[in-house]
């Protein structure tokens, strides 16, 4: 008889979006044609930029003539995108082999696969508040999961603290917190993973929203990076690719654990298990990474970030802590009053028709706190905005 992998049984069902939707469904049913001010979605609002149109436009035609055709794709990426990226990389100072790259169908993909480089007895750190893919794919793979609380006392951003284990996951900027690692901050977590022998897998995924400075893109900005980590990077909110789907994965050839380099396993495994991202799409992708689409991506970018603005002014005013919001999409409130995150969403709710996504949903320790995002239409969040101060009086 075929045996299951019996590790699904200890994942916990995630009802956090199915209760959001819930919710706001019976609001709505008991208060018809109420408007209703979405600041939960984690999806994007603005379209793909013109650059990508015209260079997925041309790929298509590419594929209607026997001389432009293409065919199967190299599996781990076609050269003009994976050169572009290093290109883009050597901007900021980061010197990658256009090999080192690996083109992906996006960053959600890979926090699965990558997991099969590994072997079932690792520890796996996990800073919470985190993204839940994180815990979720090391149950699947049977992993020892040590689940590290951040707080409002460390900013959301903890630092090592001696507890160790062989897979560490970063995220920086943050999902959910929106709290982002300054340059000497993440240089510990490289520091302490090169020396207990960890893999950090950094997780890039909002890298394009950073402003301050002193707060890197890449982890590999930072000296021994490149023998201690994986970068995971998507186009997802970088260039609104969230329904196109592409990304890129850093596996560099300076990563050896265990006698061995990664880099040749994740080609083998690469090459073992995909036969890549579309002709298309890649087309489309390195379109980002030319001047007019590094324009033109920034001017969508800008929009989130003046919502961004705009909801943190509306907070500061309300006296409300938070963190994030600058070099990231998201905000991470604590509730006011004291009220745990459910009965916040209600009062949201209930008293100014805004949806946003608690707290809990991210972690026992986001209890208490509240995520914001800045990735709606602009009017709806300027409406937000001025809900939240006319609507929801903080009684202390
Ligand atoms: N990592 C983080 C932290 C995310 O927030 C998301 C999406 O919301 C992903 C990865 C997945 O991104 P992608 O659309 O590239 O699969």
């Amino acid at each position: 008889m075929v045996q299951l992998n019996h590790n699904y049984q200890n994942l916990r069902d995630s009802y956090l979006f199915y209760n959001i939707s819930q919710r706001t469904a019976a609001y709505q049913a008991a208060h018809p044609g109420q408007p209703i001010y979405r600041l939960g979605i984690g999806d994007v609002s603005q379209p793909l930029c013109p650059a990508v149109i015209e260079a997925l436009h041309r790929a298509v035609d590419d594929q209607a003539h026997k001389a432009s055709f293409r065919g199967y794709q190299p599996e781990c990426g076609t050269a003009f995108l994976r050169e572009a990226i290093a290109r883009h990389y050597g901007s900021r100072g980061v010197s990658l082999q256009a090999d080192e790259i690996f083109i992906t169908s996006g960053a959600g993909d890979e926090l699965g696969n990558l997991l099969g480089l590994f072997g079932p007895d690792n520890r796996v750190m996990v800073l919470e508040p985190a993204y839940p893919a994180y815990v979720d794919t090391n149950i699947m793979a049977g992993h020892p999961i040590l689940r590290r609380s951040a707080g409002q006392e460390n900013g959301f951003l903890p630092l090592p603290d001696g507890q160790t284990a062989e897979l560490i996951y970063l995220c920086s900027p943050n999902n959910p917190t929106g709290a982002a690692y300054t340059r000497a901050q993440l240089q510990q977590w490289v520091d302490f993973a090169n020396e207990i022998g960890a893999v950090i897998l950094f997780d890039a995924a909002y890298e394009a929203f950073i402003q301050d400075a002193d707060v890197p893109h890449s982890i590999y900005e930072l000296p021994g990076a490149q023998e201690c980590a994986i970068e995971i990077c998507s186009l997802s909110k970088t260039a609104g690719f969230t329904g196109t789907r592409c990304g890129y994965t850093v596996v560099p050839r300076a990563l050896v654990r265990d006698g061995q380099q990664l880099h040749p396993m994740w080609v083998r495994d690469r090459t073992t298990k995909t036969n890549g991202v579309s002709y298309i799409l890649q087309r489309g992708a390195a379109a980002v990474f030319t001047p007019e689409g590094q324009r033109q991506t920034q001017a969508a970018l800008a929009v989130y970030r003046e919502n961004a603005r705009v909801l943190a002014e509306a907070l500061d005013r309300l006296g409300i802590w938070y963190c994030g919001g600058r070099n990231a999409p998201y905000l991470w409130l604590r509730c006011p009053d004291g009220l745990d995150s459910w009965a916040f969403f209600d009062r949201l709710l209930e008293r100014a028709q805004i949806v946003g996504v608690p707290g809990a949903g991210f972690g026992a320790c986001g209890e208490g706190f509240f995520r914001f995002s800045a990735f709606g239409d602009p009017a709806e969040t300027r409406e937000a905005a001025a809900r939240l101060e006319s609507k929801l009086t903080v009684e202390s």
